[in-house]
């Protein structure tokens, strides 16, 4: 097996090789098919979830569906407002842009785009003090695709000015089995039906972490001198790997263990509970907490960050003062 297989090669290039997000895709197909029979940019949207369910994917997809260049940059990397002037300035006819993590946009640069994306004109500041002038300079049409994981922490005239926004959901089971199937094909890796949904069960819900477990679980089969993935294989890998039958991995369950044991539970803040996992806010806000949340083991509160009777009983700890039901 070739170890020259990058991220590019296993994702998916057109709108019906992406596996699941069925409304999402119905109605992207509408918009692209329409924005292409007109000859026209489709309007600027924006792709909100969870890293990696799909988002850069999806507007690369955007832009091969519709025939277009795509120019990738992202937020932090857009640090003053003549990064983006230089990107703008030489995106050609209905060119697709597409800003990962847009939310992290510094300010300056996000005022520079609201004209650019409502008219097409970029209003450009030449000098400084008294002398200073601006220059309006004519821009080609183009689409704004721009992803984020927190759509909260975007401010409200960027967020208004996308004529499209798309959430993009946790997968199923069953669908991570598909994209399992999809990139052990890519692979060259045998895989049985039951072996993907051995690691689809345990993906908490994200391609990116189906792909990864693939490649590790292809690391434990290679060298017992398995010749195909089964169940059997795929489980015996992922308990090696320390990751449990829901997906939780180490540092969920130390996140899960950390509210119970030290602060009873919680409620407790989420900058607390950082420090006390040795953790970054922005980590345990991005990546952990929505699968805990959606697995219905921990709660968001007001007051703070709540474990559930659910994830005493995952993790077979017994709540004071209650009677164990495990
Ligand atoms: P994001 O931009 O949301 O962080 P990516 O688009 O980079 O996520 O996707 C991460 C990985 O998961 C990619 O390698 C891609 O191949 C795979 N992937 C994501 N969504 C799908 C899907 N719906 N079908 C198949 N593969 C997918």
């Amino acid at each position: 097996m070739s170890s020259t297989i990058t991220d590019d090669h296993i994702r998916p290039q057109t709108l019906d090789q992406f596996i699941g997000q069925d409304d999402l895709r119905a109605n992207l197909r509408v918009y692209l098919d329409a924005a292409k029979s007109r000859g026209q940019h489709l309007d600027h949207s924006l792709l909100y979830g969870n890293p990696g369910l799909g988002k850069t994917t999806m507007a690369q997809i955007m832009a091969s569906e519709l025939g277009v260049n795509i120019v990738s940059t992202s937020g932090p990397v857009l640090e003053r407002s003549a990064d983006l002037a230089a990107i703008l300035t030489n995106l050609n006819k209905n060119d697709l842009l597409f800003i990962d993590e847009i939310h992290r946009m510094p300010a300056s640069v996000e005022e520079i785009l609201y004209p650019a994306m409502e008219d097409f004109n970029l209003d450009l500041i030449i000098g400084q003090g008294p002398g200073a002038r601006t220059v309006k300079i004519e821009l080609e049409a183009f689409t704004l695709v721009g992803a984020t994981t927190r759509l909260g922490l975007l401010t409200s005239p960027l967020r208004d000015r996308f004529g499209v926004i798309c959430r993009l959901e946790f997968y199923s089971p069953q669908e991570l089995a598909l994209i399992v199937k999809r990139s052990s094909g890519v692979f060259k890796v045998k895989i049985t039906d039951d072996g993907a949904l051995e690691i689809g069960k345990r993906a908490r819900g994200t391609p990116r972490i189906a792909n990864r477990l693939l490649r590790r679980v292809r690391d434990f089969a290679q060298m017992d001198g398995q010749e195909k993935i089964d169940a059997k294989t795929a489980s015996a890998a992922l308990d090696r790997m320390d990751v449990d039958a829901y997906g939780l991995d180490h540092m969920d369950r130390n996140i899960l263990s950390c509210i119970i044991k030290q602060f009873s539970g919680g409620p407790v803040g989420v900058k607390t509970l950082a420090v006390a996992c040795s953790e970054e806010v922005r980590t345990i806000e991005e990546i952990y907490e929505p699968y805990l949340i959606q697995c219905g083991f921990l709660k968001r509160t007001p007051r703070g960050r709540v474990v559930t009777p659910r994830a005493y009983k995952h993790l077979k700890i017994v709540k004071k003062g209650m009677v164990s039901l495990v």
